[in-house]
């Protein structure tokens, strides 16, 4: 019979903040589209193991074939934009998790399953705004990492993993938001490990 073996455990679906990875030491440059909206955007879809290591990597002879996805291309430059420089099309950024991400998960997902399921992801919640609707706005305050813990919490029904980075300041702001996906891609689940998360109890919220 034929057997088709699974090799992780689920997925990390990780959105980051815009205004946490340009205000940082090593800045950021906009795709030539111009400045993307302020908003979460999409870092990648991660296959994962319980104990919290990681497969990556997976099969060198897969590289992205961008006219697999390109019905997808003009939702990916929206939802899926490269910050880093020099400015980029995303399509190096997507190459990029796909090798050494989507090629790990190729038993469920192939090229083009992989990236529309991402962006399918990112419409089961709105994270800005179940974070505003508890107050929580991009404007350069602080909050408890319990309080944006909490909201997200409440509004997705599953706790988070949030991950830290440091402003040109020094200061502990919101960087990467975690949520756990089970192996069809389709569904958040309570996540089985969290990834660690280096923010102090209080982090900024920076402005986008
Ligand atoms: P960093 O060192 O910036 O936290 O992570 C660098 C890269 O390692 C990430 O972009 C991602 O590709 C990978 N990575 C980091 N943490 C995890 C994790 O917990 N699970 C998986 N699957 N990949 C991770
Ligand atoms: P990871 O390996 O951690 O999954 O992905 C990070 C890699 O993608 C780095 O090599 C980074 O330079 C590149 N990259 C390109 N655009 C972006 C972006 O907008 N955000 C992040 N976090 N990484 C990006
Ligand atoms: P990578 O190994 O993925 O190139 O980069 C490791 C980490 O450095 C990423 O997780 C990302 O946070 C950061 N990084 C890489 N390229 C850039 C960049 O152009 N600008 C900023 N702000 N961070 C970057």
């Amino acid at each position: 019979a034929l057997c088709v073996s699974q090799d992780f455990d689920f997925f990390y679906f990780v959105q980051q903040w815009p205004g946490s990875y340009c205000d940082t030491k090593q800045s950021c440059c906009y795709p030539a589209t111009g400045k993307p909206a302020s908003d979460f955007s999409i870092h990648g879809l991660w296959p994962n193991y319980n104990d919290g290591s990681y497969p990556s990597n997976c099969d060198p002879n897969s590289p992205l074939d961008s006219s697999e996805i390109s019905d997808l291309t003009s939702r990916m430059q929206r939802s899926w934009p490269s910050l880093s420089c020099p400015s980029s099309d995303g399509l190096k950024f997507w190459s990029h998790e796909w090798q050494k991400h989507g090629t790990c998960s190729e038993s469920v997902l192939d090229q083009h399953g992989y990236f529309q399921s991402t962006l399918n992801l990112q419409n089961k919640a709105n994270l800005l705004q179940i974070l505003r609707n508890a107050g929580i706005q991009p404007n350069g305050g602080f909050y408890s990492l319990d309080s944006i813990k909490d909201a997200l919490t409440q509004g997705i029904g599953y706790t988070p993993g949030i991950e830290c980075n440091v402003d040109k300041s020094g200061n502990s702001q919101l960087y990467q938001i975690y949520l756990c996906v089970d192996t069809s891609a389709s569904n958040f689940i309570q996540c089985p490990i969290l990834p660690s998360s280096r923010c102090s109890s209080r982090i900024e919220f920076p402005s986008f």
